[in-house]
């Protein structure tokens, strides 16, 4: 791993060599905020026709509208004045069919200690996002704005509307 944080500084170098983008304001141009999955194929900004200022992207596991989740979109809507919010949850979910045990199985036996720490392992992944969706339109310290549940098919690229 030694050789790729290298390579990433190096990278690094290199991009604010031809940086151009100081001009931009810290509110997403396009007045969205994305709740995602942080699974590594799904490139948010490239599917969604999205540039670097548009949008805010939260990511997590699962791309859950946990406390955490929630207290970026706070920030996003109170702050830097988005009114839209996308879900988008994505096909070979490594959550989903998950075993919630297991995974923390997995834990105790790498570090030996009993996480108390939620996953999040789902069965339906419509109604995984449908929950998502019910979850940050009933919760009161969001704005009433458009909430949108969406499946990213890692397959295609296709976006589907989950209704
Ligand atoms: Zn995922």
């Amino acid at each position: 791993m030694a050789d790729e944080y290298e390579r990433i500084l190096a990278e690094n170098g290199r991009y604010s060599e031809a940086f151009d983008r100081s001009a931009l304001t810290a509110a997403p141009l396009s007045g969205v905020a994305i709740l995602a999955c942080m699974d590594a194929r799904i490139d948010v900004e490239d599917a969604l026709g999205l540039r670097v200022g548009d949008a805010h992207i939260i990511r997590n596991a699962g791309g859950f509208a946990t406390q955490d989740a929630i207290r970026s979109l706070v920030i996003s809507q109170e702050l830097l004045g988005t009114r839209e919010i996308l879900v988008i949850a994505h096909t070979g979910c490594g959550l989903h069919g998950a075993d919630e045990a297991a995974i923390r199985g997995r834990v105790k036996a790498s570090t030996g200690h009993d996480t108390d720490l939620v996953f999040g392992a789902f069965g339906d992944l419509d109604a995984m996002v449908r929950e998502q969706v019910r979850v940050l339109r009933a919760h009161p310290d969001l704005l009433r704005v458009p909430i949108h549940g969406l499946i990213y098919e890692v397959e295609t690229g296709r976006l589907r509307e989950v209704p």
